[in-house]
């Protein structure tokens, strides 16, 4: 089954906000203010295709928020991308941000192509058409794009290095994501996953789940989805099924997350991966097993699949996986999540260290980069719970309550202008 567009993701970042804001007492016309974006930029431009014709693709960014510094928020190359996603993303950076207590803003990007279909001159091509399209509003002081679905450090490198041509000299700074040969950060490609690990291995502590007894479900099997596989089955769980955009593959005593990656590498997918049965991306959704990890599209447990997951603790990799009406039902049913503004927020963090070595041109080991990684995440797990705990919410109204706080209170610090 395709996973489910029925939904606007903006709709959804709107309602979890509004839920938040209900128990905190602010001004309406603060509240309006928090929800709009700062600013929308639209782009509509050419690219020359292999065999000479032209195509038209279109691309956005925007801008969420910015009082708490500059924004921050990854590139989407896919072909449903749509302005409504992007504005719904550019808000959970903005509150991501803010919860992992990360002086940046939130923004988001996007083009409506399916990479895949293009060839590596095209892709370069059209990167560089939309990193000069979207440069009035990129650069290390003001807005810091990074890899998302469908982009890599590779997009990343065009992306600085043609910045750099606009500037004169060469700008790392201007994008995270990017390969460590021009500035990019150890530890960044597995940080979202190794970010997911940290958070849900907190979680399963606090439901007193052994490793060894922990059946996992992981939907995607891109840079998060993989790499949070490839760490839970480091330490020790048993992950029993995973998916990719060809479909996905169980066997209850569990997958060989190693040998996996290289059958991918190999094949290009987790299908056919041998001693496994095939599933399709529903049934990984509602196969039986304790954690379950959606780490590739948004709003994929809605109400129809929602009664029928197994999992007790849900740890969002992906943006926006649950609609509302899914998680609802979930929540009832006592079942534990980790929101994804604070389960996928590795990727902005060791995104910010790889910014901060850029600007002080000074480079960080990798034991270091983690060891500063899991400090945060526990940091703004623990952070959570305790709110949590303490006003008897749930997890994403808990994380939302403590990031808007923040925003509201350097609103506060810096008044309206003028
Ligand atoms: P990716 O492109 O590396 O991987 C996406 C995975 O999802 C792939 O395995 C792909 O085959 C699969 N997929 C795509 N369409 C699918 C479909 N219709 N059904 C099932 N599977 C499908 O992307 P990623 O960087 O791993 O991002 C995944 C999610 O994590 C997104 O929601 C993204 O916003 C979020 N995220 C990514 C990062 C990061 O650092 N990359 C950080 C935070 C959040």
């Amino acid at each position: 089954m395709a996973i489910s567009r029925r939904y606007s993701a903006s709709d959804v970042a709107q309602a979890q906000f509004a839920k938040a804001t209900a128990h905190l007492q602010l001004d309406a016309g603060l509240v309006e203010y928090l929800l709009t974006p700062k600013r929308e930029l639209i782009v509509h431009f050419p690219v020359t295709m292999d065999n000479g014709h032209i195509r038209m693709f279109t691309g956005y960014r925007v801008h969420h928020n910015t009082v708490k510094g500059p924004t921050k928020g990854g590139i989407r190359y896919h072909p449903d991308v749509t302005l409504d996603e992007v504005r719904a993303l550019a808000m959970w950076m903005t509150w991501k941000c803010a919860l992992m207590n990360i002086p940046y803003g939130g923004a988001k990007g996007g083009v409506q192509v399916d990479p895949k279909t293009l060839s590596q001159r095209e892709l370069q091509r059209l990167t560089r058409r939309y990193a000069t399209e979207i440069s009035i509003l990129i650069s290390p002081e003001g807005d810091i794009p990074a890899p998302d679905v469908g982009t890599n450090p590779q997009i990343m490198a065009w992306i600085m290095d043609t910045y750099s041509m606009h500037r004169g000299y060469s700008t790392p700074a201007v994008v995270t994501g990017k390969p460590i040969a021009v500035g990019g950060s150890q530890g960044r490609i597995e940080a979202t996953g190794t970010g997911v690990m940290f958070t849900t291995l907190e979680a399963m502590k606090a439901l007193d789940m052994a490793p060894a007894e922990t059946r996992v479900a992981v939907q995607g099997f891109g840079n998060v989805g993989g790499i949070a596989a490839l760490r839970m089955w480091e330490q020790g769980c048993r992950v029993v099924a995973v998916s990719d955009v060809n479909g996905g593959i169980y066997n209850g005593r569990g997958l060989d997350v190693g040998a996996l990656m290289q059958h991918q590498a190999r094949s290009g997918t987790v299908v056919d991966f041998p001693g496994s049965e095939r599933i399709d991306n529903h049934d990984l959704l509602i196969c039986p097993c304790d954690v379950l990890i959606p780490a590739a599209l948004e709003g994929v447990i809605d109400e129809l699949v929602a009664p029928d997951v197994q999992a007790r603790l849900i740890a969002e990799g992906a943006n926006g996986p649950c609609t509302m009406e899914g998680e609802a039902i979930l929540l009832d049913r006592g079942v534990l999540f980790i929101p994804d503004i604070l389960c996928n927020a590795g990727g902005v963090t060791v995104s910010y260290f790889e910014w901060v070595q850029n600007l002080q041109t000074f480079f960080w080991s990798e034991k270091e980069i983690v060891q500063r990684l899991r400090e945060i995440m526990l940091e703004s797990f623990q952070a959570v719970w305790q709110i949590a705990r303490q006003k008897e919410i749930d997890m994403r109204t808990a994380a939302y309550t403590l990031a808007i706080r923040r925003v509201v209170d350097a609103v506060e610090a810096r008044g309206i202008y003028p």
